[in-house]
């Protein structure tokens, strides 16, 4: 059945970016008739099982029911490896030594259009002799995807049509864990996800993304990202800013009715007094008219 989802890491506490973000989320999937479902990005050496309850019970206290298990990246690895298999057999991939400042050097110097953190390909056409000399050094190699500088159109219901550089980019990190775009990939395909919805922070991976998953003969999804929200001073809503969890803002005296309201009052969906139920507000939501500009959160 096709499927939206929402996927959160449990490495703290949902903000109120985040349970917005849900909210779209939720919207999007219930509105076109499509399963709702959770993925716990687990695999950040920083998840903790105490933070996923907590993130879960508070999107069930938003009344954001989901659909069918949680999926688990942790228990996903052998999924990551096959494909990372399909890719090395062929001939997709390169490892790669290089530590971040040595990326973060190179990167000083302007390569084309690449998206932010772009590689600049240093270990791309490194010669056998080279590779063993790294090996002998020691260096756990990273496996890099040989994106020869490709470049990818997508297409999000928000933001409109981007074409981006694809560049080399990480599908198995130096420390043996299948990386985040690679997990991504792998995982909103099996979940049979049509649409994915998420912060706009991960727009400049999506050409990455959805190249990969044409790689891989995978269907490439829709996107809707969300605009982001920021703190009073500008800077990404963060625990520093306060009461910004679900469970400051029922210590501050608001229900989860209140807080629902608040975050569909920032996307446009209510006004003031309005029915800001799960119903009412799928009634309401329009997928092509999300505010584009990030939100500002000042308590
Ligand atoms: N797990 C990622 C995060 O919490 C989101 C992944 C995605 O939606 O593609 O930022």
């Amino acid at each position: 059945m096709p499927a939206g989802r929402y996927a959160p890491s449990p490495t703290g506490l949902l903000h109120l970016g985040n349970l917005r973000t849900a909210l779209v989320a939720w919207l999007a999937a219930r509105r076109d008739g499509s399963a709702f479902r959770l993925r716990s990005d687990d695999l950040d050496p920083a998840a903790r099982p105490e933070f996923e309850a907590e993130q879960l019970a508070d999107l069930a206290a938003l009344g954001l029911e989901w659909d069918g298990p949680v999926v688990r990246q942790s228990q996903r690895r052998p999924r990551y490896e096959e494909a990372i298999a399909t890719l090395v057999e062929a001939g997709a991939t390169y490892p790669c030594y290089c530590t971040r400042s040595e990326i973060r050097e190179a990167t000083r110097a302007p390569h084309g259009e690449a998206p932010d953190g772009a590689y600049p390909g240093t270990c791309r056409d490194l010669t056998d002799a080279e590779r063993a000399g790294r090996e002998r050094d020691g260096r756990p190699p990273a496996l890099r995807l040989r994106a020869d500088g490709v470049t990818q159109g997508v297409v999000d219901h928000n933001l409109g049509r981007t074409i981006g550089v694809v560049d080399d980019f990480v599908l198995r990190r130096n420390d043996g864990l299948p990386a985040y775009n690679l997990t991504t990939v792998v995982d909103d395909a099996a979940m049979d996800v049509e649409e994915v919805v998420r912060g706009d922070d991960l727009w400049s991976s999506t050409p990455r993304q959805a190249y990969l998953a044409t790689m891989l003969g995978l269907p490439v999804p829709a996107y809707l990202h969300v605009p982001l929200v920021l703190g009073p001073d500008g800077a990404r809503l963060a625990k520093r800013h306060g009461a910004v969890t679900l469970a400051d803002r029922l210590a501050a005296g608001e229900s989860p009715d209140d807080v629902r309201a608040r975050l569909a009052a920032s996307l446009g969906l209510v006004g003031a007094g309005d029915d800001a139920s799960p119903g009412a507000l799928l009634t309401r939501f329009d997928p092509g008219r999300l505010p584009r500009e990030p939100w500002t959160f000042d308590g």
